[in-house]
């Protein structure tokens, strides 16, 4: 076995849902189970749709949950100077370009398209290699990724996408001066030597712009597993928007038990009377993600959950 390790990353943005929880204990049973490390990872990019104390909430709760991690704490927020460097090393190889559309601009070339709400970037900007004078983004360009870029998800299969025609030339820094997630993330997960990572199924759509990134920034792909979304009983995707309620840490050993169960494990009944470090040990012994490819064979991408 190679040398795994794994994370959680969490965004500072509210307090962990289960949703969330399920996606922290989904890679650290992965991590565990292979004798590997799990790390804690805040993506604190975004300071605006930050709430005041939640990374310390964050921390805590999974403290609670007996989700102890390997190592330090990793902050986004911290460590813009590798983000930079990694942009202007792009912008050197005329990998990236400075674009100045704006919004109401990108919006009447969608709207005169065939189909306004799936088209990519015009490339209009893709020949501005020096710093304008005005304010700009970066983008990444797609020009030359003619073949589809795939990745073998563990959970989901095979998932490709075309580059050009799908995507476009994304952002990897924003007009607000703000790095773009697909950025970070990839410039971290390659840092701390990521070799799995496990999320949420939301993400896999953009895991072939990171794999673009990684491959155009000479980085290993990492191998991935995204979980089913966890949706409540109208069908939504637990989040704060549907006001997922935050998971309490009074009973981190019924909550924890019904994570197992919903990812496809058979805790024995009575292990939800155990201390949370005992149901993780169970966990680990007992983690397999083809119980989880059993419970998306029910509904492919969903899990329903009453909490
Ligand atoms: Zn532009």
């Amino acid at each position: 076995m190679l040398n795994y390790i794994g994370r959680f990353a969490p965004s500072p943005s509210g307090p962990l849902h289960f949703g969330s929880l399920l996606t922290a204990v989904a890679s650290y049973l992965d991590a565990k189970h292979n004798d590997g490390s799990w790390l804690v990872r805040m993506d604190d990019l975004d300071p605006p749709r930050e709430i005041p104390g939640a990374a310390d909430n964050i921390l805590s709760t999974l403290d609670a949950y007996g989700l102890h991690w390997d190592g330090e704490i990793t902050y986004q927020s911290q460590r813009h100077d590798l983000y930079e460097a990694a942009v202007q090393s792009l912008l050197t190889n005329n990998q990236a370009f400075y674009c100045t559309c704006s919004r109401k601009q990108l919006a009447e070339y969608s709207s005169q398209q065939d189909q306004p709400t799936h088209s990519p970037y015009p490339g209009t900007c893709r020949e501005q290699h020096t710093p304008p004078n005005i304010p700009f983004s970066i983008r990444l360009t797609t020009e030359g990724a003619h073949q589809p870029v795939c990745i073998n998800d563990k959970l989901q299969g095979r998932f490709c996408q075309n580059l050009i025609t799908d995507v476009g030339d994304f952002i990897i820094k924003r007009k607000d001066l703000l790095y773009a997630y697909h950025l970070a993330a990839v410039i971290d997960d390659h840092w701390q030597k990521i070799s799995h990572i496990v999320r949420g199924i939301d993400l896999l759509d953009s895991t072939p712009r990171q794999t673009h990134l990684q491959q155009l920034l000479g980085y290993n792909t990492p191998h991935y597993a995204h979980l089913p979304v966890v949706v409540n009983e109208q069908g939504q995707k637990l989040s704060k928007q549907t006001f997922a309620k935050a998971i309490e840490t009074t009973q981190c050993s019924r909550v924890l038990w019904t994570a197992l169960s919903t990812l496809g494990l058979k805790p024995p009944t009575l292990l939800q009377h155990e201390p949370p470090e005992a149901i993780l040990k169970w966990g680990t012994l007992s983690w397999s993600t083809k119980a989880i490819i059993n419970v998306t064979r029910i509904n492919s991408t969903q899990i329903t959950i009453d909490v």
